[in-house]
């Protein structure tokens, strides 16, 4: 098989194929995670909104494989309590109950009891929420993971069952057999500028708000059925949600939920759903979606976050599936469904999308059944349910992770990194005093992480461009004199790389004064 895509749903899809014994091959235009799936809220769960629009289907299925997710990669995903503040008489039974079903819904794969909260309870957990009209609150619970560095595992454990998984080579055209079947691709490595053709029983279109792009590709008159969605995040210090507790904001006045998360001693608020006329791979965060979030927010904390609190700022886009030709015209995104969509083209190019990174292994199993009937391959049954994610580490399960520290996130690789430092003191020094990542990260990225430039590095082998964008500017310079003792740079291809994350970091910061129109 060969997959297009390294996002949560192709690595997904290759793990899920490799691991039933298929040969696969997985090629990423970019970076591992470059897309959607380093640009999420990071929240591993059955959506409480998707159980108020009635597709208790869709809880469910989220429900156990939040569940599954826990038990397969415990050192990347805990739970985290969230409470949704009252300020309206009917709000405390209507979501008290509401959550109670939604915990009901777990069966056995629950995280926590759902229950109604007290004013001075609500407070205790969140003691920056404005207290103005509080009446009390409603808590359930839900998981969290770090999005990036769950793909940085996948893309390892998919390698270990004997994928083939390339970054920075693009897929440029579908090739067709003498019936006219998809049977490989032609395909151009970014690094190099050479062309190479692979071939294959069925090739896997896993390219997210892409997927039209590659299926037109295979059918110049296929209908497009993909209606992009942005979503933006800001990123802010601790102070401003401070307690043990995630807000879960379920009605904004766009009619979504807007979630405030303490992340990575950060805290991180957002989202948006903003219809677009097509997918970039870099997009950049709209003005309006902006204000929204900070006027939002501001309703809610006690210390309203202003333009200049923002360290960070990101924006992703949704694969939603719509109708045909969805993308035009759409004035709302909000209601279009979150079940994953997959579509066999005439061609037999096999399309994947839609869906939540919380379902990727359903999403994979799904996806894998189909390609391997259409292609005939022997039949395989699917091993993922209990397959443990790399890094993998038991202890995690009882918390013992957190005496890790900030490299609890490697699970068992953290052993690997404290011994390069071992054997170079010089690598445990801190890249900046306001984030935790030591040098010794660097070096492990680049050795044993397909890290290729330095945004790899500080975007999602590290988070630190997604937590505080000035900060990651000023690590740059040392990650590059890293990054190019490894690589053997030149002082040409370092200034370029340099660069080049300027550029993209620019992206990631709010300029307090410019007001930038259409940004
Ligand atoms: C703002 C926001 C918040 C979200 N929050 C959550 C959440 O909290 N929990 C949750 O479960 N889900 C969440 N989601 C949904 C989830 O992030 C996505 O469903 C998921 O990441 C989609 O993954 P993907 O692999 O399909 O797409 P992507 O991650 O975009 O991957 C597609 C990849 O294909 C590559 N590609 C495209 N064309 C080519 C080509 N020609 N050759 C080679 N490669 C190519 C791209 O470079 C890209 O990396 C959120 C989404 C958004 C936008």
């Amino acid at each position: 098989m060969i997959v297009v895509g390294g996002g949560a749903t192709g690595v997904g899809v290759a793990i899920d194929a490799a691991s039933r014994g298929y040969d696969v091959l997985l090629v990423e235009q970019s970076d591992f995670g470059k897309g959607t799936s380093s640009r999420s809220t990071k929240l591993a769960h059955g959506g409480v909104r998707y159980l108020e629009q009635g597709n208790i289907g869709l809880v469910m299925e989220a429900l156990k494989e939040r569940g599954l997710l826990l038990q397969n990669a415990p050192h990347l995903v805990h739970d985290l309590r969230f409470v949704v503040p009252n300020y309206d008489w009917w709000e405390t039974p209507f979501y008290g109950l509401g959550l109670k079903l939604y915990q009901l819904l777990a069966g056995k794969y629950g995280f926590g009891t759902s229950r109604i909260l007290s004013k001075e309870e609500t407070l205790a957990h969140l003691p920056t929420l404005k207290t103005e009209g509080l009446r009390g609150g409603a808590v359930y619970y839900d998981g969290q993971f770090d999005d990036a560095r769950l793909l940085i595992h996948m893309v390892a454990t998919a390698f270990e069952h004997g994928a083939i998984l390339l970054n920075y080579v693009k897929v440029t055209e579908l090739t067709k057999d003498a019936q006219g079947f998809v049977d490989g691709v032609n395909a151009h490595d970014v690094e190099t500028g050479g062309e190479f053709r692979a071939s294959a029983k069925v090739v896997i279109n896993a390219t997210g708000a892409f997927s039209d792009l590659l299926r037109l590709k295979a059918e110049p008159n296929a209908e497009k059925i993909i209606a992009p969605s942005q979503g933006i995040h800001l990123v802010f210090d601790l102070s401003f949600l401070q307690g043990d507790s995630a807000i879960m904001v379920p009605h904004t006045a766009d009619g979504r939920v807007l979630f405030a998360i303490p992340w990575h001693g950060h805290t991180l608020v957002g989202t948006t759903d903003t219809p677009i006329a097509s997918a970039t791979l870099e997009p950049v965060a709209m003005e309006q979606e902006i204000e929204f979030i900070l006027a939002t927010a501001g309703q809610y904390l006690t210390k309203a976050p202003r333009r200049d609190d923002v360290l960070s700022v990101f924006a992703g886009i949704r694969p939603l599936v719509g109708t045909a030709g969805a993308s035009s015209g759409v004035s709302s995104t909000a209601s279009l469904s979150r079940d994953h969509v997959i579509n066999i083209d005439r061609s037999g190019l096999v399309t994947i999308c839609g869906g939540k990174w919380t379902t990727y292994r359903h999403m994979a199993e799904d996806c894998v059944d189909q390609a391997a009937t259409l292609a005939q391959l022997p039949e395989s049954p699917c091993v993922t349910h209990h397959l443990h994610i790399h890094g993998y580490c038991a202890a995690a399960m009882e918390g013992a992770a957190k005496e890790l520290s900030s490299l609890a996130v490697y699970g068992s690789d953290a052993g690997e990194i404290r011994k390069l430092i071992e054997n170079d003191p010089a690598l445990g020094q801190p890249l900046h005093s306001a984030l935790p990542y030591v040098k010794a990260e660097v070096v492990w990225a680049v050795r044993r992480e397909m890290a290729r430039t330095i945004e790899d590095t500080l975007a999602r082998r590290t988070r630190a461009l997604f937590l505080n964008a000035r900060v990651a500017l000023a690590m740059a310079p040392a990650v590059a004199d890293l990054m190019a003792l490894e690589f053997g740079w030149d002082n040409l291809t370092r200034e370029k790389q340099l660069s080049a994350f300027r550029e993209v970091a620019s992206n990631y910061i709010l300029h307090p004064s410019r007001n930038l129109p259409g940004r």
